[in-house]
């Protein structure tokens, strides 16, 4: 029998091969730089936030400089109580993949240096994906 089957949420998730993770800075910019580098097509569109799969994932880290606001970091860089990896492996499941690059919200620049957004803004709805 495999004992792993009863281990809560965060030890499940800290169990997962490495991973690169989107983080606050994200929140209400999504200039969407990051999609159309990966390899494997992981990342997944909120509202307003986009997200990896962390088991689809393959750990290149070619997206991470891509990103203008440096929102995109490895999962060794995520909070003490993994709530990156969270939100990542969370929406993930839910919201549609994204390759192809959008439009940026008009009123993107004006957030990048905000930080916090995470709790002010985060839109749980999907994004249209593409
Ligand atoms: S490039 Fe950065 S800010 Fe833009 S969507 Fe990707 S992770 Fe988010
Ligand atoms: S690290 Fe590589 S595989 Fe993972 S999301 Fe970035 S580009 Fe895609």
């Amino acid at each position: 029998m495999c004992a792993g089957h009863s281990l809560p949420n965060v030890r499940r998730y800290s169990s997962l091969a490495m991973t690169y993770i989107v983080t606050d800075a994200c929140v209400k910019c999504k200039y969407m730089d990051c999609v159309e580098v990966c390899p494997v097509d992981c990342f997944y569109e909120g509202e307003n936030f986009l997200v990896i799969a962390p088991d689809e994932c393959i750990d290149c880290g070619v997206c991470e400089p891509e990103c203008p606001v440096d929102a995109i970091v490895p999962d060794t860089e995520d909070e003490p109580d993994g709530k990156w990896l969270q939100v990542n492996a969370e929406y993930a499941k839910v919201w549609p993949n994204i390759t192809v690059k959008g439009t940026a919200p008009a009123d993107a620049a004006q957030f990048e240096r905000e930080t916090g957004k995470f709790e002010k803004y985060f839109s749980t709805k999907p994004g249209k994906g593409s």
